[in-house]
């Protein structure tokens, strides 16, 4: 699940936070909060958790009182700024979790099948990535006139191809980063050494394989370089 609402913050404000920020406020885990500066000032605050299904029971809301609240950041935004929406929340499909990807003459892109990544929730890019190549097989179908022809087998083994190994590093990611100890070590790491922050870039980027520094492998190259 997760939830944002927006803001119109001061410009005195804006310019002492002017960075896009995720925190794994030791709360929210295993979840993160986040303030993403936007043009004119106008930030999204937001907050999201894992596990809905399988966990415990939370409250959306309450996670996002107790971000507003106990993150400092958060918490003087929401005191200082003009509220410009409600905080308002959605559950997030992730992980290819039951998803179809289609049936002769239908593609399913995106949110639709659960193309979210774990650890991150993030889903525009897969549902971009996902369109593109439906895009072209659907005008190779066209052009060869076998539309409705196996399309949707050909697009989930091409998606799929491309990359169910990186939804599998996410899962990993997902499933670490519900320990604060190891996110604090991380965060320690990515301070002070050149790995963990590169790794750490390249997932956010949805770039590259989580499971490169969320990996035993992974956590002691952090340590050393
Ligand atoms: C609080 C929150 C924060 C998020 N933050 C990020 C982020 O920072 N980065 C990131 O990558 N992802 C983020 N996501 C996820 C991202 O929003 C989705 O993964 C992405 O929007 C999926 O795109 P989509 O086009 O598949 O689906 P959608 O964006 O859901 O688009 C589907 C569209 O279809 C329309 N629709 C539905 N039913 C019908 C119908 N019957 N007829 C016609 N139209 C219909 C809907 O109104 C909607 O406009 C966030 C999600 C939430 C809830």
């Amino acid at each position: 699940m997760a939830g944002r609402a927006y803001f119109q913050v001061p410009p005195a404000l804006a310019r002492t936070f002017d960075h896009l920020c995720i925190a794994f406020e030791r709360s929210l885990l295993p979840g993160y909060g986040w303030i993403f500066p936007g043009p004119g000032n106008r930030y999204n605050l937001g907050c999201g958790y894992f596990d809905a299904d399988r966990g415990p029971h939370r409250s959306l809301r309450e996670l996002w009182e107790r971000f507003t609240t106990a993150f400092e950041p958060a918490a003087a935004i929401v005191r200082e700024s003009t509220r410009l929406t409600e905080f308002r929340g959605a559950p997030l499909r992730t992980g290819l979790s039951g998803a179809r990807f289609g049936r002769p003459g239908l593609l399913v892109l995106g949110e639709a099948a659960a193309m979210r990544y774990p650890a991150t929730g993030e889903g525009i890019g897969k549902a971009m990535e996902s369109g593109l190549i439906a895009a072209d097989l659907v005008a190779d179908a066209l052009s060869t006139g076998a539309a409705g022809d196996g399309v949707h087998e050909r697009y989930e083994a091409a998606f799929r191809g491309r990359f169910a190994a990186r939804y599998r590093g996410y899962a990993v990611a997902e499933r670490w980063s519900a320990h604060a100890w190891l996110l604090n070590l991380v965060a320690w790491r990515a301070k002070a050494g050149r790995v963990a922050r590169c790794e750490l870039e390249a997932l956010m980027a949805e770039e590259g394989d989580p499971r490169r520094l969320f990996s035993r492998s992974g956590l002691l190259a952090s340590i050393f370089r």
